[in-house]
């Protein structure tokens, strides 16, 4: 079976672009589980489900069909055939998304998707559980961190590269995402207590891959 790397963090950890370079470098294949909590979140926006509607969130938690690309060179995000890859990137799907993913029927939907994907293996998968509950097995468990400052920094970055979309959260309302997501009762998005942590402040996006990499071996 081929190697499972966990990479786990909160938003502007620099997550995503670390997790896709390392497969990249690695030959592996690359699931972003956070694309598919925002996919979700997007449907329920789209369908009139109040998000803060837990039950009927979870009601209607298994009617969207979710598909994920795991491909690191492509990495596509479709909702019941829609390509949902641009609007999942919105303000309102990011500021919605914490509640709908502290649900758990959708915890266990995406999950079940999830590990169906990493099957037996070679794949680097990003998000906030992964190490703790999606792939408790991983070989590598990576923690990646950056101080507050610099991770809103980085995310007022990727607002400005996708000029079209609302994307730029300001500071105060990642730091409440972070909070909702690492306070919720049913799953909390914590480090897993055998993942290597990594404070990528200081570093550069090469510096962390590297660092990736050497700890999967290569
Ligand atoms: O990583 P990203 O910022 O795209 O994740 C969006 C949201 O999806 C997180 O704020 C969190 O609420 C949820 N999420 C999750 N579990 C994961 C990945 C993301 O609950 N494994």
């Amino acid at each position: 079976a081929g190697i499972v790397v966990a990479i786990d963090g909160p938003s502007g950890s620099g997550k995503s672009s670390a997790a896709r370079g390392v497969a990249r470098r690695l030959e592996l294949r690359y699931l972003d589980t956070g694309a598919m909590y925002r996919a979700i979140t997007w449907w329920m926006i789209q369908v009139g489900v109040p998000v803060d509607d837990s039950d009927e969130v979870a009601a209607r938690s298994s009617e969207p069909e979710i598909e994920v690309g795991i491909d690191p060179e492509h990495p596509t995000i479709a909702v019941d055939g829609v390509d949902v890859a641009g609007p999942i990137r919105s303000r309102e799907v990011t500021n919605a998304v914490s509640a709908v993913a502290a649900v758990p029927a959708v915890r266990r939907r995406m999950v079940e998707i999830q590990r169906e994907l990493i099957g037996s293996g070679g794949i680097v998968v990003e998000g906030r559980d992964i190490g703790t509950t999606v792939a408790p097995k991983a070989h590598v468990k990576v923690y990646l961190t950056a101080h507050e400052e610099e991770r809103a920094r980085r995310r007022a970055a990727e607002g400005l590269a996708g000029a079209k979309l609302e994307l730029t959260l300001t500071q105060k309302e990642m730091a409440l995402r972070d909070r909702k997501d690492s306070s919720r009762t049913t799953s909390p998005l914590n480090k897993a207590a055998d993942a290597v942590v990594l404070d990528t402040t200081e570093l550069n996006l090469q510096q962390v891959i590297d660092r990736i990499c050497a700890l999967a071996g290569e």
